[in-house]
């Protein structure tokens, strides 16, 4: 789904291009009220693909949203710069799970299973 609606906007993007261009030549000296309106129409058709593929962009990430487990880490703790306290491997999202209200690390390259402390704010 989520290809569709990326072919949609590219669909989209092109369309608007060509329907400006269209409309833009209108006006100039060799310009036609015919380019006008197909411009016009253009733009539409462009508008509607965009709002298709926005459909099936969000509708794709909808879904993907709810496969992912919500944790909720207690404040100031930065994933991406965490590090195993005990062998010092960085550690990611797999890596930790909720017990009891608290965030633990169960480290994937030591084994070692603790309790996620706040750090000090400075
Ligand atoms: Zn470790």
């Amino acid at each position: 789904m989520k290809t569709a609606g990326i072919i949609a906007y590219v669909l989209a993007g092109i369309l608007l291009m060509f329907s400006l261009l269209l409309i833009l030549g209108s006006f100039g000296a060799t310009g036609d009220s015919a380019w006008r309106i197909a411009g016009l129409i253009g733009l539409g058709a462009g508008l509607v693909l965009i709002y298709a593929g926005a459909r099936l962009t969000t509708s794709a990430t909808k879904t993907a949203q709810n496969v992912t487990v919500k944790l909720d880490l207690p404040g100031n703790i930065k994933l991406d710069s965490m590090k195993c306290a005990s062998c010092g491997a960085p550690l990611d999202a797999s890596d930790i799970t909720l017990a009891n209200g608290a965030a633990m690390v169960k480290c994937h390259s030591c084994g070692t299973t603790y309790e996620i402390t706040e750090e000090p704010k400075w």
